[in-house]
């Protein structure tokens, strides 16, 4: 039998997908959707054909899933922001953990493994403290400030994101306004020409302090005057800066930050602690969900006083500082630069000093701090990037053979993957925590605590 292209198909949906799309599966053909959900009966036009799987076009919602609710933001099929948005918040919580559990299951191979039940956001909603808006000329010479849209750099405007904070929708307007009476000229991928490429705002959760920089190809902005006294009326203005990037590449913010006024960093707090933070340090973007994250690290953790802890990819040093608290001397490595200065002052501000930091790749720092130094742990922490721990990290941290691990992670994939090769060295995973930090999106967070159980030494 099979299936063929540009053929008519009726399927019931029973999964998503790693981009919101709804899967089904008709004669063993698994079939990917976009704009499907979990529980639709709907029929399909197949747009593409492989050997175990298809892609179809949404034709008709025969029977809609009652999981489906209307979605607040008017671009949310447009905009590639939000990918669940029409999905009930209770049914994206199910998703997510459904996430975590193949991973590690398909990828991680690792069965009948404890995983608690997901934490969830209690208002789902503007819970994002950053935001990062390519600025843009359509075809037809518009300015457009918004979100790319998914899998493309068209540029989506809104009246409203659901997800960030509502002091953007002022600023944006605000600069808006400044390029159109100062004529500034808007850079073009195409030509690499053009001076304004990209909008960051970010917002202290609870400080409220608020920090824009603007992303330029060039080494000023002209007439700035302008736009600082317009912004500067925007309530807890904080920090304007510009961050210069003249090279012709995806990455948003350059190497270089210049505080055009205020200072160059904002104040928020987690926890008892406070936090200076620049423009190019990475900040979990969903500050409530973050301190129920630390909270669970810091429970995992269960430092008794006299522990030696490694927080490896420790950004501005939050999760380091949380552990100082109890324990008894904890290290941070961290590649950004602007990150580790932010870390030293953050232990600084707080009176924290049984702390170091170190600024470098953790695939180069963590071995040759091994080798050179033999250094110890009790305990070490990972939070890595999506793309997850570098293989000489894992292998590092096996021949230090911790008593305890902690990974946090952003990417159930890469966690199951390095998951896996921590359990075929010596260590068991004894309890997984998934997080929302992301609401509306396919994203989920995880804290894994793991054991040693002393066979890394037998191999
Ligand atoms: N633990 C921190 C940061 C986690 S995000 C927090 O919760 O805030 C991951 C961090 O890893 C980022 O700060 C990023 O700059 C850093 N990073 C990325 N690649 C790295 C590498 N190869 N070595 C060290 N740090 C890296």
């Amino acid at each position: 039998m099979g299936i063929s292209k540009n053929d008519y198909y009726t399927i019931k949906i029973e999964d998503i997908g790693d981009k919101g799309e709804g899967i089904g599966k008709y004669e063993g053909y698994t079939i990917f959707v976009k704009d499907a959900y979990v529980e639709d009966e709907v029929k399909v036009k197949l747009t593409k054909v492989k050997k175990n799987y298809a892609f179809g076009r949404l034709i008709e919602i025969i029977k809609p899933s009652p999981y489906r609710i209307e979605p607040p933001c008017e671009v949310y099929k447009q905009c590639g922001g939000c990918q669940i948005q029409g999905l009930d918040y209770d049914k994206q919580l199910v998703f997510k953990e459904k996430k975590v559990k193949d991973a590690l299951e398909r990828i991680g191979k690792l069965k009948n493994i404890n995983i608690n039940t997901i934490i969830g956001m209690e208002h789902p909603f503007f819970y994002r403290n950053k935001s990062q808006y390519p600025v843009k000329r359509d075809n037809e010479g518009n300015l457009k400030i918004g979100f790319y849209a998914t899998r493309s750099h068209h540029v989506i405007e809104h009246e409203k994101c659901y997800i960030g904070n509502p002091v953007n929708e002022s600023i944006i307007e605000i600069i808006k306004q400044y390029v159109h009476n100062n004529n500034i000229s808007i850079y073009d991928e195409e030509n690499h020409k053009g001076l304004m490429r990209h909008i960051l705002i970010r917002a202290g959760h609870f400080t409220k302090e608020i920090m824009v920089c603007i992303v330029i190809n060039g080494k000023d902005l002209p007439q700035k005057d302008q736009v600082i006294k317009a912004l500067t009326t925007i309530p807890n203005m904080k920090s304007i800066s510009v961050n210069i990037n003249t090279e012709k590449t995806n990455v948003i913010l350059g190497h270089q930050t210049k505080k055009l006024w205020g200072t160059d960093y904002i104040l928020d707090t987690l926890g008892n602690i406070t936090y200076q933070i620049s423009p190019q340090s990475f900040y979990q973007v969903n500050t409530v969900q973050t301190e129920k994250l630390y909270n669970k690290v810091l429970e995992y953790a269960q430092i008794k006083g006299d522990e030696t802890i490694w927080d490896i990819y420790c950004g501005i040093g939050t999760i380091t500082l949380y552990l100082a608290q109890k324990a008894k001397k904890v290290y941070g490595v961290e590649i950004v630069k602007e990150a580790i200065e932010d870390a030293r002052k953050n232990a600084q501000m707080n009176n924290i000093n049984n702390v170091e930091f170190y600024t470098g790749k953790a695939e180069d720092v963590i071995p040759r701090k091994y080798n050179e130094e033999g250094i110890y742990a009790d305990t070490i922490v990972v939070d890595p990037p999506r793309k997850g721990c570098d293989e000489s990290v894992l292998k590092t941290i096996v021949d230090i053979s911790p008593k305890k691990m902690i990974y946090v992670s952003c990417d159930p994939s890469t966690l199951a993957r390095d998951l896996k090769y921590l359990c075929e060295n010596g260590f068991e995973v004894k309890e997984v925590q998934p997080v929302d930090m992301f609401g509306h999106t396919v994203h989920v967070e995880c804290v894994v605590l793991m054991r040693h159980c002393g066979l890394a030494s037998e191999k």
